[in-house]
């Protein structure tokens, strides 16, 4: 019998420092704070499938895996494109989720928990540079000063008319120049979300028959999937006839909302291999077919879901085409494997509320 117990995200503001690397950070917007500060994505790799555009980071999950020693140190970081028109009901293009962890013993963190000292040295210049404005890996810099990075020409364009026009002379005739590292630049709030700390706390324990629910709403999930694989068993069949009978789609979206009515600013809700909360009864194509891991080949599992209220949070924007999700749905290798590149995809469920 699974726990009851389901753990979930609040915002804090806190200060830029703190959520630093080397602290290990659960955060939503401003840079993403890497885990490997080495084996970075190249910037091409970090691009939207739908529109090309440079992905813009949306919040990451501290999440260490206790069983794996490879996994001491486990974060899970979602970007986004923010082209309103990539948006799509029901469909996650627009989004990448990726994976990394790290053995306790590694060549970036000391293996004791860094205490909070502010200006603590910590040498970012030994690993590769960072755009200024997004903090995804840089491969070009200014041509000018030749001491500035950027992940892309948009990028560096976009801060050349909105910050380093004013700022590239002093910075060509100054002997040293510090680098934005982590800190949102000026120019960076014009592309980045606003940042915030994500401190994940437990949930007040649950009715066991909600939890029976959402249980039975993955359970049905797993059903289709086998039917549409061809693999549905005798037994499946049946137990699928009748889930289809007993879930109609509006009673999900009020189970929906009587659970989120508890705690209402929840941004997150983690429960891993446990059972989503999804928004709606519907249970189509994108929905059913998590994909297994694209590395090991094992199977993925519910790990945690992102929820709207984090659009209430981040400064979207109201207009008609902006992004918008119901629940952000993230599934992940279930033996969490260390195979592949440093920062694996895992695979996320857009689903919306209305069909
Ligand atoms: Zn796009
Ligand atoms: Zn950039
Ligand atoms: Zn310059
Ligand atoms: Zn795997």
């Amino acid at each position: 019998m699974a726990s009851t117990k389901v753990d979930i995200g609040f915002l804090e503001e806190k200060e830029n420092w703190l959520l630093h690397p080397r602290f290990f950070p659960s955060k939503v917007g401003g840079k993403p704070a890497w885990l490997d500060l080495k084996n970075l994505r190249a910037p091409n790799e970090l691009i939207c499938k739908k529109c090309s555009d440079p992905l813009v980071f949306l919040c990451q999950i501290y999440a260490p895996y206790e069983d794996s020693d490879d996994g001491f140190h486990r974060t899970v970081f979602i970007f986004v494109c923010r082209n309103g028109s990539c948006c799509q009901t029901n469909t996650s293009d627009n989004f990448l989720v990726l994976r990394c962890q790290l053995p306790r013993q590694n060549d970036f963190y000391s293996f004791e928990p860094s205490e909070e000292i502010e200006n603590q040295d910590f040498p970012m210049d030994e690993w590769p540079k960072l755009c200024e404005l997004c903090g995804v890996k840089a491969p070009s810099h200014c041509s000018k000063c030749k001491k500035v990075y950027y992940c892309s020409r948009k990028h560096q364009v976009l801060d050349w008319q909105k910050e380093h026009k004013g700022i590239c002379p002093e910075i060509q005739k100054a002997n040293s120049y510090k680098s934005s590292n982590f800190k949102v630049t000026q120019a960076g709030k014009s592309i980045l979300f606003k940042e915030w700390e994500l401190i994940v706390d437990e949930e007040d324990e649950e009715d066991p028959k909600n939890v029976d629910e959402n249980q039975e709403m993955e359970k049905l999930r797993k059903l289709m999937q086998e039917k549409r694989a061809g693999t549905l068993s005798n037994v499946s069949k049946d137990e699928l006839e009748q889930y289809t009978k007993t879930m109609p789609e509006d009673k999900v979206f009020n189970k929906f909302s009587k659970r989120v009515a508890r705690h209402p600013d929840q941004v997150l809700r983690y429960d891993r291999g446990g059972s989503p909360l999804w928004i709606s009864g519907n249970t189509d194509n994108s929905i059913i077919n998590v994909p297994n891991c694209q590395f090991c080949g094992g199977e993925r599992q519910f790990e945690f879901q992102i929820m709207p209220q984090l659009l209430n949070f981040i400064d979207v924007g109201i207009e008609l085409n902006s992004i918008d999700w119901g629940v952000l749905v993230v599934y992940t290798c279930k033996a969490s494997c260390s195979q592949g590149p440093a920062y694996k995809e895992e695979y996320v469920i857009k689903q919306d509320l209305s069909n």
